[in-house]
């Protein structure tokens, strides 16, 4: 079997300009991942027409190889993009568009040096496939899936290498390998590989795409669409399972009931889009004020339920306190008007107790604070009977 460089070049544009169609036409260029994926495609399919084209003329290969060189960099660094975006990691602009210009710029400058610039061009692409291995590393502690990062590493951890060792074979041995279209048979295996690994890319990318879409879901169906906070039906799911945790462990558990004092004023004074923006920042301030896993959720109108796990009514009053506080120095001035909120606690007691009762005799004491004039706190402190606790086996 003799394989040619330049059938594979073909097999290449062939092969990324189909799917580049492929991809907008099933998955749509809606989303960003998406779209980024795609520009990193059609730069492969612009890379190697350009590189065919170098080699068909190469009177032209100056302009032609150049620009084939660069768009084959521009590729990695769509990828980039691409690979950012499924991580949800910023995209720092010189990190894009650096490489590609070094690389019209350098391989311009020494394009009479062959050796000079392919070592330096696979050089450059090998140092872009590697990093972005190592950005989608799937042990990084980034909130993603890890499938389709285990892929994207395996691929780009493979091509990596292999396109180094083109700069290093064009180093050592510039007569084995003296062009881009050279049959040795590391360019040959290496440009086989690098294509099988961009289907295994463009994989990565589609299982990264239903991630994210799974992920929104997600967020839908258990997130207030408003505020950030759970919904009901999840408040109440996550929250019985706290308990039971609390209850075997004999640990303490309160419930917070938290409301807008006259929040019907906030709404007839300054507009309900104020209100609404009002209602975000408290949530905000809410779920900021908590440990890491304790939970808030939206549990009417403008009334929340936070769940504080390991924790007693004096604990509870730190929380609104440190609350109260933020709100007096932080949320008040952002809105330009005063708002204040009542809150009522009841912590779990020596009784076995459903969520349901703690949350209405936190709701009770919530009633009692607003009673009491608003803008405070009131414990329930009734405790019920003894618990009775579960003999160890
Ligand atoms: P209190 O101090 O007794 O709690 O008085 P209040 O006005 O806060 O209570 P009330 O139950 O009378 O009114 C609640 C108000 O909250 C009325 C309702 O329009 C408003 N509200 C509920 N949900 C939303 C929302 O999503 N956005 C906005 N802007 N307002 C909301
Ligand atoms: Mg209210
Ligand atoms: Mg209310």
């Amino acid at each position: 079997m003799t394989l040619d460089a330049q059938t594979l070049f073909f097999a290449m544009w062939a092969s990324v300009t189909l799917t580049s169609v492929a991809l907008a036409v099933g998955v749509g260029l809606g989303r960003s991942g998406v779209r980024a994926w795609n520009a990193a495609l059609l730069w492969q399919s612009a890379g190697w027409a350009l590189v065919i084209a170098a080699t068909w003329a190469p009177g032209s290969g100056r302009i032609t190889g150049t620009l084939g060189a660069s768009a084959l960099v521009a590729s990695i660094s769509a990828m980039y993009v691409a690979a950012q975006h499924f991580l949800r990691q910023p995209v720092p602009r010189w990190w894009v568009l650096g490489p590609p210009l070094l690389a019209l710029a350098v391989h311009w400058l020494i394009y009479d040096n062959a050796a000079a610039r392919i070592c330096l061009i696979n050089t450059l692409l090998a140092t872009q496939l590697m990093w972005l291995a190592w950005l989608v590393r799937p042990w990084r502690p980034v909130k993603t899936g890890v499938r389709w990062r285990w892929l994207a590493f395996g691929a780009l951890g493979l091509s990596g290498p292999l396109v180094l060792a083109r700069a290093a074979l064009v180093l050592w041995a510039p007569q084995a390998y003296p062009s881009f279209s050279s049959n040795h048979w590391l360019n040959v295996g290496g440009l086989l590989v690098n294509s099988a690994c961009l289907t295994v890319g463009t994989l990565a990318m589609l299982l990264a795409h239903r991630d994210e879409a799974e992920r929104a879901l997600h967020r839908l169906a258990t997130l207030d669409g408003l505020t950030g906070t759970l919904n009901h039906r999840s408040l109440l799911e996550r929250g019985a399972e706290q308990l039971r945790l609390a209850l075997r462990h004999h640990q303490a558990f309160t419930v917070l009931m938290v409301d807008l004092d006259h929040f019907k004023q906030v709404n007839d004074q300054h507009g309900h889009p104020a209100g609404d923006r009002v209602l975000a920042l408290f949530a905000e301030l809410l779920l900021t004020s908590v440990r890491n896993g304790d939970l808030v959720g939206r549990y009417g109108g403008e009334e929340f339920c936070v769940l504080l796990s390991q924790s007693d009514l004096a604990a509870a009053r730190v929380v609104d306190q440190r609350m109260r506080q933020r709100l007096t120095e932080e949320l008040n001035p952002l809105v330009g008007f005063e708002v204040n909120f009542s809150s009522g606690a009841a912590s779990l007691g020596p009784r076995e107790e459903t969520l349901a009762q703690l949350i209405a005799r936190a709701d009770h004491a919530l009633y009692a604070a607003k009673h009491a004039g608003r803008g405070q706190l009131v414990a329930d402190v009734a405790r019920g009977p003894v618990r009775e606790l579960p003999t160890a086996a």
